[in-house]
């Protein structure tokens, strides 16, 4: 699965290179400071954070506490040097998922992303009441009161990318990356499209629209 990764890393040569090996399969926002990654973090709706914990402007764990006392089910890795193996137990502590430590090979790093990933779907209650639907993220089904909804490959990947951030703001430009993920073209209007269709068969309240913003759907 494609994911969107924010990594925050001050070490040019090391944030470049994690960077462009990450964007061979995904998307990924590098920054440079603690402030900058707080502030993308607020408004942008990431799947896994890749964290230096010694960053210029702030520690890391810091960060790693805020998305663990946020109702966000953000994965973190945290990037830590040799010598800071008190620092690295502190960030486990706070709530990280898992931890590398540099110099790092980037093909172990992949495998751990990869690791935390398939533990953070696993995670979620299989099957989820949102308003008047129940989604079973393991079947991939989806009913509106007793009735089962049959939805297309793309519906399907959308209701996903939103279920899985429910009570969270979906920008417009993250579905569309996952309308892109099948392949073929797609029109300007392509997530409008989709969402109006889905709006159909789920509920015209089913997913809402934020102006500007992006969408949401509500338990
Ligand atoms: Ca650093």
């Amino acid at each position: 699965m494609q994911m969107r990764i924010l990594l925050i890393e001050d070490e040019p040569l090391l944030g470049e290179a994690v960077a462009t090996h990450l964007k061979r399969a995904h998307a990924v926002d590098w920054l440079q400071s603690f402030e900058d990654g707080a502030e993308a973090m607020r408004t942008v709706s990431y799947d896994l954070l890749l964290l230096d914990l010694n960053l210029p402007d702030g520690d890391g764990i810091d960060l790693v506490r805020q998305v663990r006392t946020s109702s966000q089910q953000l994965p973190v890795i945290v990037i830590t040097a040799r010598d800071q193996v008190r620092h690295r137990v502190e960030g486990l502590n706070a709530g990280a998922d898992d931890y590398v430590v540099k110099p790092f090979d980037l093909e172990e790093l992949s495998a751990r992303i990869q690791a935390v990933q398939r533990r953070a779907i696993a995670m979620p209650a299989p099957r989820q009441t949102i308003g008047s639907l129940s989604v079973d993220l393991t079947t991939r089904k989806v009913w509106r009161g007793d009735e089962e909804v049959l939805l297309t490959a793309r519906e399907w990947a959308l209701i996903e990318c939103l279920v899985h951030r429910v009570g969270t703001i979906v920008p417009k430009s993250r579905l569309e990356e996952v309308l892109y993920a099948f392949g073929a073209e797609i029109e300007s209007n392509a997530v409008e499209v989709y969402v109006s269709r889905l709006r159909k068969k789920l509920g015209s309240d089913a997913i809402r629209t934020l102006r500007g913003l992006g969408y949401r759907m509500d338990r």
